[in-house]
């Protein structure tokens, strides 16, 4: 059995609203990872099955190792469909928030979000959100927003009606935001969850070899040439750094997601425990932290770039040049006690 964590009055609020739905967008962060997709088309699954009218829309591309899920062939991106994403929004009763405490999260697929007269209900496991939804179920002790949808589900007495498909959507979401439950994955009642989900028949071992042994060759070399030319080990500080450009990018051939995974490579040398890498984009440098144990890496994205996330997973957005969001970490570095 599972603790009642979520706030009763949260699940009715919700159920409510969507029982009074027919059209429901479902939107997520940009850069989706398995947890956005995750939770987003397990609920887009749930409530398909509901018969309601469901579109999951996503500001930019996800990576290739997400296609599988089921579903995945059905979102629309907004970045390559803002006509079509537009006029499916304007006509949304309903706009299912997941995996994100800011609309600014989702770029201008998020002033859209704002601008909507849709009902807005948040699903998300980020700390401090801002207050954008109608309702909001905010829990940031949950390793992921698939685990959160699981629980709404369970909560609505839907279990039983609950799909193979939206399982392994589940599943997905969980075993992404946890690295293969590597961390943040103490919580008993995760363990339970996956025994549900396997009774729901998905194949585990089959969803870590479609998530994490799908490399290309030219990523894995990419990941030889950042560890062995773009990484620098400050043992003083007990972190790592690492960048890429985007001309090193494009000597790999790179593809959206080749860089997925990268931050946590120097997390498993001796004594490292901070990690940083910086991914340059065709308009902004994207910054990856992570750390262990107790060191926070969502204040050093929120104090140096205005970012956030969580205490061992935070990311940010430089608009600048390389070398001078890496010296500002450099210079800054000395003041935090790692
Ligand atoms: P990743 O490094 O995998 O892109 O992101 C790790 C975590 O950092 C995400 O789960 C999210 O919580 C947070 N995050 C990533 N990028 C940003 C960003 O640009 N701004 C904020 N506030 N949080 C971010
Ligand atoms: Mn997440």
């Amino acid at each position: 059995m599972l603790t009642k964590i979520i706030d009763e009055d949260l699940i009715q609020r919700t159920k409510h609203i969507l029982h009074h739905s027919e059209n429901v967008v479902i939107v997520s962060h940009q850069g989706p990872d398995g947890d956005a997709l995750g939770s987003s088309l397990a609920m887009a699954d749930f409530l398909t099955e509901k018969g309601k009218n469901v579109q999951v829309m996503y500001p930019d591309c996800f990576a290739d190792f997400l296609a599988w899920m089921p579903g995945a062939n059905k979102t629309l991106t907004f970045k390559h469909d803002a006509e079509t994403c537009k006029s499916i929004l304007n006509d949304a009763d309903t706009i299912i928030c997941l995996d994100f405490n800011q609309l600014k999260r989702m770029g201008e697929l998020g002033e859209l979000v704002e601008k909507s007269k849709a009902k807005k209900v948040m699903f998300d496991h980020h700390p401090m959100p801002d207050q954008f939804a109608d309702v909001q179920i905010s829990y940031p002790q949950f390793a992921s927003t698939s685990e959160i949808v699981f629980r709404y589900i369970c909560r609505s007495g839907c279990f039983d009606e609950m799909t193979l498909a939206c399982a392994q959507c589940v599943y997905t979401g969980m075993m992404t935001d946890t690295g293969g439950f590597t961390y943040n994955s103490n919580n008993e009642e995760m363990y339970y969850i996956i025994s549900q989900l396997i009774r729901k028949g998905i194949d585990k071992d089959d969803i870590y070899n479609k998530v994490f042994n799908t490399y290309s060759a030219d990523r894995m070399r990419l990941m030889g040439f950042v560890l062995n030319n773009r990484m620098n080990v400050l043992p003083e500080y007990h972190t790592a750094i690492m960048n890429l450009s985007l001309a090193d990018l494009k000597d790999y051939n790179y593809q959206v997601g080749d860089a997925e995974g990268f931050v946590n490579m120097p997390l498993s040398i001796a004594g490292i425990v901070f990690a940083v890498f910086f991914r340059e984009d065709t308009d902004k440098i994207k910054i990856s932290f992570r750390s262990r144990g107790s060191f926070p890496a969502n204040k050093v994205a929120f104090e140096l770039f205005n970012g956030g996330g969580h205490l061992n997973a935070a990311g940010a957005e430089f608009y600048g040049r390389m070398e001078d969001a890496l010296r500002l970490l450099e210079e800054a570095l000395p003041k935090y006690d790692i």
